[in-house]
């Protein structure tokens, strides 16, 4: 970029990529955006620093494969159509389905891409105009197990503390989370405490990833395992009387089933099960419960798994325990990937909740809604976004709103079966993506930087989106697109803008009682947040937890073997991950030169060893096989993964064409972390 100051405009808004909530200073020239830099405000998470994406990767916006104008499928091909033709054609078929097989027969799948203004409208039509509590977002492929984890043991489903308060804890276990490449402004943070001295590190990772070289204890687990390790290390607490003794009397419910269920969890016992030496389980136990604030940071390597709701709970036990929850530098928290994941659970895209997590077949909060909305509403919870997506015949209609499972969902192939099978599709996006490109009617979508409204952090800090540009093309604000359409459908939603919508959510969302757009201008506020002179919640569970008794439940757990193993025929396991550059299957990074550069393809990542019996060098080609299918991909031979052991980053989709679409019975996460494959050397 070259120019002169007054030529450019500048705006501060909210980073759209990961979950860390940084605040940016953009510069616009007509326009464009043409730079990007870190705001060092009081509230800033940041204080003033970008990683690679928010820095560089905002060049997706002008992305010459930006959708600009609607799109109608005919004979198979796609054709431009008019914003008035479209919608015609969406509410037409929608209606068509409804009158035939009645208003479950249509699924939603939210977005943690779009505004908490969005979402909410989203959660809305889909329960109010079309009648069904049908709706879900991709969190469903990564972090439910949280929300039900967290939320029967503590009474909600959100990180605890915050990373500026997790700074005060003088122990942090990460377990299945490489922060580095997760959360990397954060990750700065917390290796420059431990360089000072002043924090201690357990890292928990089947990888040697880089926070290892920083770590005290690393415990590195047979895939698959958590849970054992998990116990090992109350085994070891209990057994050297490290438990708080006066917390779990006065604040929890359920010991003495936990005490019983760790009982064979000896570091002995736990080493057989998950490869980790005894001495490491009794190390990591000893430090974890012997430090004054201990904090727990966790990511997908302990929710992507088919016992994923068990391992969380095993986290909370111990935190429990330990008396690690309700103060500052401790709690359970877990590290969204996607940039307003919390804020979409918080707007009610779930299937059995409205906004502020109110159940869906709770009479009086049925009432409150379906007052509040003019139209009687269901009270059965709906389907999952697995159900949708898994299970043909299960819907005939599907409105995809920016997310994208026919790439981050397991089994790929299956779920094309699915979607093809459906009667319509439509998809609102800002890019053909891989879901996008089965759809009936394809919606172009404005993005974060041609709208206005609000995203909630990771660890719950509502922060102001400002809109900076022009919508790009015939592109629309998702919330625009919405009312629109329900319109259309004989459901009016006349909102003047974002800031009408968030105030019905404060009206109806007591978490979000206090927030509105005039108080974000200045800074962001963390929720709870329940009235307009309320200063927001640093931590949660500090006096009494928000279950129904008010206490902490343990939810003790065994451990059970994962739903693939290797084997003869399939002697490697596969696990995936991301990359510094992408997140997850890069709908955006993909589309930004700079990013893409950096990591232009997808990676396997085979060890040395392997790698030799395979006679695979660096740079091959790689043929890898499950029991669903094939892809080819670039080995990178390293000594990160142990034998036996191979990683791949998911970020082009493809690696998913081989997951297995096993499910967590509690969350219905898939258990995207492991598979059993087979490698060949492409000739
Ligand atoms: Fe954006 Fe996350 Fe990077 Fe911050 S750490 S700049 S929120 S991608």
């Amino acid at each position: 970029f070259q120019g002169r100051s007054w030529e450019v405009k500048k705006v501060q808004t909210t980073c759209t990529h990961c979950g860390g909530g940084c605040q940016i200073e953009f510069w616009a020239k007509g326009n464009r955006l043409v730079r990007a830099y870190g705001v060092e405000k009081e509230g800033a998470e940041n204080r003033g620093h970008l990683c690679v994406k928010g820095r560089f990767g905002f060049d997706f916006v002008h992305s010459a494969d930006r959708l600009s104008t609607p799109l109608i499928k005919k004979n198979g091909q796609f054709i431009a159509a008019s914003w008035d033709e479209a919608l015609d054609r969406v509410a037409e078929n929608f209606q068509k389905i409804k009158k035939a097989h009645g208003s479950d027969a249509i699924g939603g799948i939210a977005s943690s891409k779009s505004t908490n203004e969005e979402n909410y409208l989203f959660q809305k039509f889909m329960r109010a105009c079309i009648g069904t509590n049908n709706v879900d977002f991709c969190t469903r492929f990564c972090h439910t197990p949280s929300a039900v984890a967290l939320g029967r043991a503590f009474g909600g489903g959100a990180m605890t503390n915050s990373p500026a308060l997790i700074e005060k804890a003088e122990v942090v276990l990460i377990a299945g989370l490489n922060l580095t490449e997760m959360y990397p402004v954060f990750a700065d943070f917390v290796k420059q405490k431990v360089k000072a001295g002043k924090l201690k590190l357990i890292v928990v990772d089947p990888r040697r990833i880089d926070l290892v070289d920083y770590s005290q204890v690393w415990i590195r687990p047979r895939i698959g395992t958590d849970i054992a390790w998990i116990n090992g290390l109350m085994n070891v607490i209990l057994n050297r009387q490290l438990q708080d003794d006066e917390f779990i009397a006065s604040r929890t419910v359920g010991f003495d089933d936990l005490q019983a269920a760790v009982k064979y969890y000896t570091p002995e016992n736990v080493e057989a099960i998950t490869g980790v030496r005894a001495q490491t389980i009794e190390d990591a136990g000893m430090l974890y419960g012997n430090a004054p604030r201990a904090a727990i940071l966790y990511g997908m390597g302990v929710t992507q798994h088919i016992h994923g709701t068990d391992n969380v709970s095993g986290l909370c036990n111990l935190a429990l325990l330990t008396g690690n929850v309700g103060k500052a530098g401790t709690g359970v928290n877990s590290i969204a990937k996607q940039n307003n994941g919390q804020g979409a659970g918080d707007m009610g895209c779930l299937p059995p909740i409205y906004p502020g997590g109110q159940p869906v077949a709770d009479e009086v909060v049925n009432q409150k809604f379906s007052k509040a909305w003019g139209v009687p509403l269901s009270k059965k919870p709906g389907l999952t976004e697995s159900d949708m997506v898994l299970e043909k015949e299960r819907i005939k209609g599907l409105y995809v709103m920016g997310g994208n499972p026919l790439g981050s969902g397991p089994n790929l192939r299956k779920i094309q079966e699915v979607f093809t099978a459906m009667d319509f599709v439509v998809v609102q996006d800002m890019f053909l993506s891989e879901t996008a490109m089965l759809a009936d009617v394809v919606l172009p979508a404005c993005s974060f930087a041609e709208k206005s409204g609000s995203f909630t952090s990771a660890s719950r800090l509502v922060q102001k989106v400002d809109k900076i540009i022009e919508p790009v093309g015939k592109s629309r604000p998702d919330w625009e697109i919405l009312c629109d359409l329900s319109d259309r459908m004989g459901y009016p939603m006349p909102y003047r803008g974002p800031q009408d919508i968030m105030q019905e959510i404060a009206a109806l969302a007591p978490s979000y009682g206090g927030i509105s757009h005039g108080r974000l201008e200045t800074a962001g506020l963390r929720v709870p947040c329940p009235s307009a002179d309320h200063p927001g919640t640093e931590f949660l569970w500090g006096k009494t937890f928000k279950t129904p008794d008010g206490k902490g439940h343990f939810f003790p757990a065994a451990y059970q073997a994962p739903a693939e193993v290797p084997n003869e025929e399939y002697p490697y396991l596969l696990t995936t991950g991301k990359d510094l550059y992408h997140l997850h299957t890069g709908s955006y990074t993909n589309k930004s030169v700079p990013l893409s550069r950096l990591a232009p393809e997808d990676l396997l990542e085979i060890s040395v060893s392997d790698a030799k019996k395979i006679g695979v060098a660096n740079g091959d080609k790689v043929r890898v096989r499950s029991r669903r299918g094939h892809i080819d991909i670039t080995a990178q031979v390293t000594d990160r993964v142990p034998d036996g052991t191979v990683f791949a980053t998911f970020h082009s989709g493809a690696v998913n064409d081989l997951t297995i679409d096993s499910l967590d019975a509690m969350a219905k996460v898939p258990e995207l972390k492991m598979c059993a494959v087979t490698i060949e050397k492409v000739a």
